[in-house]
C-alpha cells in the first residue's frame, strides 16, 4: 500500500494524471490523507483537467473512512482555488457555500474569482456579506474589490470602501494605495485619482505605470508623455504603458516609433510590449504592422513565448490571414489550450468548418483538455454552416469532457440546435440547464423567433421576467423581431413603448410596420425618432417598398441607404429587385451600371449542406463540386418536371415564363439550389433536406423551392440570413412573409 502511494505521489509529480486516478481509484480510500489528495489537485490544475478535477472532490465527498471536509479548510481552499482556475465557477461557489466558517484566503479566492469571471456585481455582494463576519479584509482584499467597483463604474461604493482604508489606516499600503488610484480613473474621476497619486506616501513604479496608462487609454496622450517624461526611474513597464496607449488609441506608427527609441536606448522590449500591441493590430485588422510585429518579435527572440504566439495567431486570423496563422500555430514548439482555442476560433471566424474540425480532433489526440471556450467556437462554425450531425458529435464531447454545467457551452449548444432546426431539442437542453443566464434565455427566445414561432418567443420572454433575469437590450430585439416575423404588429408596439431604445429597436419597429404594410406610418416614425436614423432603419422601409411594390416612396429611401452605408452592394440589388418585378428594365440597366460606376460588388452568396457529417459549400453557379454534373442533371430533371406539371412561379406574373426559370435554373443557379440538387442526390427519398444560406433567399429560389417540396415529396428546411423556411407540400412556413 506505502508503494502505491509513492507511486502516486510520483505520478503526480510527472503530470502523468490518467495513470494517478486509475491508482487512486483502486485504493483503500483509508490510505488517501489530505496531503495526497492536495497533490492530485495541484496536479489537475497543472493539467487544466476538470473532469479529473470534479471526480476527486467526488472521492474526497464520498470518502467515509471518518475523513470529512468540512474540517480541512486548507483542502476546502484549494478546492475553491482549483475550481477558479479551471474556470468552474459554480464548483467553486459550492465549496465555498459549504464552508461553515470560510477563512480569509477563501474569501479572498471567492470573491476574487467572481471578480475575475466577470461578474463584479457578485463579488460586491460577497464583499458585503464578508464585512458582516469578524474575518477582516486584508489589503489583498482591498486591491481585489476595488478593481471590481471600478469594472462596474460603481463610484459610490468605491468611496465608502475608500472609507474603510482610511479607518482600518491601509493607505499606507502601496498595493492598495495603487487599486484605489486605479479605481478613480477607471470610473472617469481623473482628478480625483491624480489627487490621491499626488498625495501618496510610497511610490513605487506599479504606481508610476498605472496612471499614465489611465492618462494613455482616456486618450490624454500628452499628459501620459509628460508624466513619463516626469518620471524618478522608468522600467520596461513604463515604456510599454506608452506604446500601449498609443497603440490602443490606433496611433500603430506612433506605437512602433517609441519601441525603436526604447530599443535605441537600450531598454530591452519583454513579451508584454509586443502583446499590448499585438491586439490593437487584431482590433484594427491592420496586418501590414502585424507582420511588422511579428518581425521584431522573432529579432528579439520571443517567438518561443506561448503567450505571444497565441496572440500572433488570434490576429492573423483575425486580420483575414487563416494560413500565417496556421503557420505560426504548426511551429508551436509547444501548444496550450489557448493556442489551440485560438486556431479553432480562427478557423471558425473563416467558417472553414471541415478545418476547425479538424483541429478539435487533432486536439482530443493530442489529450489536451478542450475548455467551454474551445466547444463555443467549434459550435459557432456548425451553427453557422447548419452542421447539425457534427454539432451532435460535440454535444457528446461536452457530455464527456464534463462541461455540461458550464452555461457559455450550454448556450453555444441551445443556439446550435435552434438554428440547426431542431427547436425542441434545444428547449430540452434549456429546460434541464441548472444555472441559466440572459444569454440562455435569450438565445432560446431568438430561436422561436427564427422559426416564427412568435408566440413562444413572447411566452419565454414573459417567463424570463417573471423568473427574475433582467433582459437586455439584444432580448428585446429578439422580442421585436419574433412580433415582425409573425406579424404581430400590436404585441410589438406594446413592447416597443417598454424600452429605452436604441437603432436595432427602432429598425426592428420600422421593419414591423412596414412588413404589415404601413409604410406610411413606418415613414412617420422615422422622421419621429429622436436620433439619427442609420441605414438599417431606412433598410427595413425599403425591403417593405418591394413587398407593397411602391416605387417611388423605393427610389426615395434608397437614395439615403445609398448615402448611409455607401459600399454595400444589398440596396442596390433590392432597387433593382424593385424595379425587376414592376417590369422597368430601363431601371435595372441604370442600378447595374451605377454599381458598376461606384465599383460596388455584391456579397458573394454560399450555401451550405451537411450529408453523412461533411458540409458541402456552394456558391452561385457553382461547378467545382466533384458531383457537378450529377447536380446539374437533377435542376434539369426538376425543371422538366415543373414544365410537366405546368407550375410557373408567380414572383414576376408579369414577365416570367417557364424558359426564363428554366434558364435560370440550369445556367447560372443560386447557391441554395445546388446545395438542395446535392442534397436530393446524397440523401434516402423521405428524410428532409436542410439548407443554410449566408444571404437572404430570393423570391424566384424561394417560388421555386416550394415546388420541389411538392415534386419530391420532402421537407426542405433553408434558413437564410433572416429566418427559417420549412418548404413543405409546396408551401413555406414564413407564409411568404420574409
Ligand atoms: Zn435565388
Ligand atoms: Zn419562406
Amino acid at each position: 500500500m506505502a508503494d502505491l502511494k509513492l507511486k502516486l505521489r510520483e505520478l503526480c509529480r510527472e503530470g502523468s494524471l490518467k495513470e494517478a486516478m486509475h491508482i487512486l481509484l483502486s485504493i483503500n480510500k483509508l490510505h488517501v490523507d489530505p496531503s495526497l489528495y492536495l497533490q492530485l489537485l495541484q496536479t489537475c490544475i497543472a493539467k487544466n483537467a476538470l473532469s479529473e478535477a470534479k471526480q476527486i472532490h467526488l472521492h474526497i465527498n464520498d470518502n467515509d473512512t471518518g475523513f470529512k471536509l468540512s474540517t480541512h479548510t486548507n483542502l476546502q481552499s484549494k478546492l475553491i482555488s482549483m475550481y477558479d482556475k479551471l474556470g468552474s465557477l459554480q464548483n467553486a461557489r459550492t465549496v465555498f457555500d459549504n464552508m461553515s466558517e470560510p477563512t480569509l484566503s477563501s474569501w479572498n479566492t471567492i470573491i476574487g474569482a467572481y471578480r475575475r469571471h466577470g461578474f463584479p456585481q457578485e463579488a460586491l455582494v460577497l464583499f458585503h456579506q464578508m464585512q458582516q463576519t469578524s474575518v477582516k479584509p486584508d489589503s489583498f482584499t482591498l486591491s481585489s474589490i476595488l478593481p471590481a467597483c471600478a469594472s462596474m463604474e460603481a463610484v459610490e461604493k468605491g468611496m465608502e470602501i475608500h472609507r474603510t482604508i482610511i479607518e482600518s489606516s491601509f493607505l499606507s499600503d502601496v498595493v492598495v494605495g495603487n487599486a484605489l488610484v486605479d479605481m478613480y480613473a477607471k470610473c472617469g474621476r481623473m482628478h480625483m485619482a491624480r489627487e490621491l497619486f499626488d498625495k501618496m506616501p510610497l511610490r513605487n513604479v506599479v504606481s508610476w505605470n498605472s496612471i499614465i496608462s489611465r492618462y494613455a487609454q482616456n486618450g490624454v496622450l500628452d499628459e501620459a508623455l509628460s508624466l513619463f517624461e516626469e518620471m524618478p526611474e522608468r522600467n520596461v513597464v513604463s515604456w510599454n504603458v506608452v506604446v500601449a496607449g498609443y497603440a490602443q488609441n490606433g496611433f500603430l506608427e506612433k506605437a512602433l516609433e517609441i519601441l525603436t527609441q526604447m530599443q535605441m536606448l537600450g531598454v530591452k522590449p519583454n513579451s508584454a510590449t509586443f502583446s499590448s500591441i499585438l491586439p490593437a493590430c487584431t482590433q484594427m485588422g491592420s496586418l501590414e504592422q502585424g507582420v511588422e510585429i511579428h518581425r521584431r518579435i522573432l529579432e528579439n527572440g520571443f517567438l518561443s513565448d506561448i503567450v505571444l504566439s497565441n496572440t500572433l495567431i488570434a490576429m492573423y486570423a483575425k486580420c483575414g490571414s487563416i494560413r500565417k496563422a496556421r503557420e505560426v500555430f504548426d511551429k508551436l514548439p509547444n501548444r496550450d489550450l489557448v493556442s489551440w482555442n485560438a486556431i479553432i476560433a480562427g478557423y471558425a471566424q473563416h467558417g472553414l468548418v471541415e478545418r476547425a474540425l479538424e483541429v478539435f480532433n487533432q486536439m482530443q489526440q493530442a489529450d489536451v483538455q478542450s475548455d467551454q471556450f474551445t466547444v463555443s467556437s467549434i459550435l459557432s462554425v456548425c451553427t453557422k454552416t447548419g452542421a447539425l450531425e457534427r454539432g451532435v458529435e460535440v454535444h457528446q464531447r461536452v457530455i464527456e469532457s464534463g462541461l455540461l454545467s458550464e452555461v457559455v457551452a450550454v448556450n453555444a449548444l441551445i443556439d446550435m440546435y435552434a438554428k440547426c432546426g431542431k427547436i425542441q431539442k434545444a428547449r430540452q437542453l434549456f429546460e434541464k440547464m441548472y444555472d441559466r443566464n440572459v444569454i440562455s434565455w435569450t438565445t432560446m427566445i431568438a430561436g422561436y423567433a427564427l422559426h416564427g414561432y412568435g408566440k413562444d418567443s413572447l411566452e419565454l420572454f414573459e417567463l424570463m421576467k417573471h423568473s427574475g433575469i433582467d433582459p437586455n437590450h439584444v432580448s428585446f430585439v429578439c422580442v421585436l423581431y419574433a412580433c415582425n416575423h409573425a406579424g404581430l404588429v400590436d404585441e410589438g408596439c406594446k413592447y416597443f413603448n417598454h424600452i429605452i431604445p436604441n437603432l436595432d429597436h427602432y429598425a426592428c419597429m420600422v421593419d414591423l410596420l412596414g412588413r404589415a404594410g404601413y409604410l406610411e406610418e413606418a415613414l412617420n416614425f422615422i422622421i419621429k425618432m429622436p436620433v439619427k436614423p442609420d441605414d438599417v432603419v431606412w433598410m427595413g422601409l425599403f425591403a417593405a417598398c418591394k413587398s407593397s411594390k411602391n416605387l417611388w416612396l423605393a427610389e426615395f429611401v434608397a437614395e439615403f441607404v445609398f448615402e448611409l452605408d455607401p459600399k454595400s452592394a444589398s440596396p442596390y440589388v433590392l432597387l433593382s429587385n424593385i424595379y425587376a418585378d414592376l417590369g422597368r428594365w430601363d431601371g435595372v440597366q441604370k442600378v447595374r451600371k451605377t454599381m458598376k460606376d461606384r465599383g460596388i460588388k455584391k456579397i458573394p452568396g454560399y450555401s451550405w449542406i451537411e450529408v453523412c457529417k461533411m458540409v458541402h459549400t456552394f456558391c452561385v453557379g457553382d461547378r467545382s463540386h466533384p458531383q457537378t454534373q450529377e447536380i446539374y442533371a437533377v435542376l434539369e430533371t426538376l425543371s422538366w418536371e415543373m414544365k410537366e406539371a405546368g407550375y410557373i412561379p408567380d414572383t414576376r406574373p408579369l414577365l416570367n415564363d417557364v424558359d426564363e426559370v428554366e434558364k435560370k435554373l440550369l445556367l447560372c443557379p443560386h447557391s441554395e439550389m445546388l446545395a438542395i440538387a446535392f442534397g436530393l442526390l446524397n440523401t434516402s427519398p423521405g428524410t428532409s433536406i436542410r439548407v443554410v444560406k449566408n444571404l437572404r433567399v430570393c423570391g424566384d429560389c424561394h417560388a421555386t423551392t416550394k415546388i420541389i417540396s411538392k415534386i419530391v415529396a420532402r421537407e426542405i428546411i433553408v434558413r437564410d440570413a433572416n429566418r427559417f423556411h420549412h418548404f413543405k407540400d409546396g408551401e413555406c412556413s414564413c407564409g411568404d412573409y420574409w
